[in-house]
């Protein structure tokens, strides 16, 4: 635990001009107020600091917005972005009149999540790795047909390595569709960017492992080490703004969008899981895989409520042109060992302290704190009700006979089918007030409207298929 005289000490120590005071909002973009030097004493760590919370889309009407930021002592890090030294804070979101937490706040939802687990007795700690992917672009090295025309349904069909049939020309050292993983340079052209970003996080306190190059041509994926829920969800973000960050001092732009190239693999965020109690891991055991019964009741409640979940863990219209067969994202709700084309995988190792879940189905326009939260409580409503999630998938599900094929469920095919499972199934999201009503009612209202704008907007290829029928 940093206490406020310690933070107060770092500052003038470092000679800190400025505290920039960060949240994220129900959408999951970070947001951020810069506090003078002046004003950082401990009265502010003490009372929080006033803004208008009216302007934060999903948050409070014009006539009550006063909200309270109130910083979190344990999340200081240093910017290196400015050229002025400035120190960061993630915030928590308080009501001004009651003190309590908001109850739209998604930090403060996590980290009631944390607190359900403790208080079921079923574990003391949950850890959550987080693996999210994304593209570089810049104006040079990737040609995409804007109107892909080569739109297809039938997945036999989808371009493969030398049927790269939206590229033309000589693409030189340039990775072709699904061909980015992982040669060396020059086909891959940013190493440098990327050791840069792992350097950058390592500086602002976020753990890291390794970097890549990923399957698509221009996307990639750094490697952050797994840590407690809450945490690890506040790293997700540093993550995403030092992505953005680098690229864009690289003179490039990232994009966690899911699926911004059609015909080759999109970003996921894949999730590895795992419950402890007293030191010991608790999804361990003599099941299958060397899974704990618990663990695989984890697996059924995240299987029995995936749907609804789709909503905070693939909350974009987009989120749902990655969810289709041929480019390693799942579709069917099943688990197996060695099936990666199985919304939950156990990854391979013997040791027990490594055994976890890893859910595959989530993307990067996840906001963490939601999605992991929402994610918790399904795999916690699993190990109550003991929730059998039926036996492990161990073949390619894709070469099943159709009629097989079908028995399985599926995740949700777009975000109005999700938002519409999460109005149905939400309770066991709302037990223990993890989650409330009126924050689950806000976030469907905020998200159908960008359901209504897509799917109000005439698309270009709509144009291709349509405009001289
Ligand atoms: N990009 C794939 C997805 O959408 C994952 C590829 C991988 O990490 N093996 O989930
Ligand atoms: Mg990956
Ligand atoms: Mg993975």
């Amino acid at each position: 635990m940093t206490t406020a005289s310690e933070i107060l000490k770092q500052i003038k120590d470092n000679d800190v001009k400025f505290v920039d005071l960060r949240f994220t909002d129900p959408k999951g973009k970070l947001q951020h107020l810069t506090m003078d030097i002046v004003c950082v004493d401990e009265d502010m760590f003490a009372d929080g600091v006033m803004f208008d919370g009216s302007s934060i889309a999903g948050w409070k009407a014009i006539n009550e917005s006063d909200m309270v930021l109130m910083p979190d002592p344990d999340t200081v890090h240093m910017d290196p972005f400015f050229a002025q030294s400035t120190m960061v804070i993630l915030c928590d979101i308080l009501d001004p009149v009651s003190g309590e937490a908001y109850n739209r706040d998604p930090r403060g939802t996590a980290k009631k999540a944390e607190a359900y687990l403790k208080a079921s007795g079923i574990g003391d700690t949950a850890f959550f790795g987080p693996e999210a992917e994304f593209f570089v672009f810049d104006d040079v090295k990737y040609k995409a047909d804007p109107y892909n025309t080569g739109f297809k349904l039938d997945s036999s069909e989808l371009p493969s390595n030398d049927d790269t049939d939206y590229e033309t020309g000589n693409l030189g050292h340039r990775p072709r569709v699904k061909g980015g993983y992982f040669p060396v340079p020059p086909i891959d052209s940013c190493q440098d960017m990327r050791s840069e970003m792992l350097t950058v996080l390592t500086e602002m306190g976020v753990v890291v492992e390794k970097h890549h190059h990923e399957v698509a041509a221009a996307q990639h994926e750094l490697g952050i080490k797994f840590d407690t829920l809450v945490r690890n969800a506040d790293k997700m973000q540093i993550y995403k703004y030092v992505v953005h960050q680098v690229a864009n001092a690289y003179g490039k732009t990232a994009t966690f969008m899911p699926k911004p190239i059609f015909g080759d693999n999109g970003s996921g965020m894949h999730v590895h899981q795992s419950i402890w109690k007293g030191g010991k891991p608790t999804f361990a055991g003599d099941e299958y895989a060397g899974l704990s019964e618990s663990c695989l009741y984890y697996i059924g409640g995240i299987i029995k409520h995936a749907k609804a979940i789709n909503a905070f863990t693939n909350p974009s219209t987009n989120s749902y042109k990655r969810l289709v067969p041929g480019y390693e994202a799942p579709v069917l709700l099943a688990y197996s060992a060695r099936n990666r084309s199985a919304s939950c995988r156990i990854p391979f190792g013997s040791n027990p302290k490594a055994k976890r879940v890893e859910v595959r189905f989530p993307d990067p326009t996840a906001n963490p704190y939601l999605g992991f939260a929402a994610m918790l409580m399904a795999g916690l409503d699993g190990i109550k009700n003991k929730i059998h999630p039926g036996k492990a998938m161990d073949k390619d599900l894709y070469d099943l006979p159709p009629k097989e094929l079908k028995k399985i469920p599926t995740v949700c095919g777009s975000l109005r089918e999700a938002l519409e499972s999460l109005d149905k199934d939400r309770k066991f999201l709302t037990a223990g007030g993890v989650f409330d009503d009126d924050q689950i009612d806000a976030f469907i209202e905020l998200k159908m409207q960008e359901v209504m704008r897509f799917e109000m907007t005439p698309h270009p290829v709509e144009y291709d298929m349509y405009y001289s029928v």
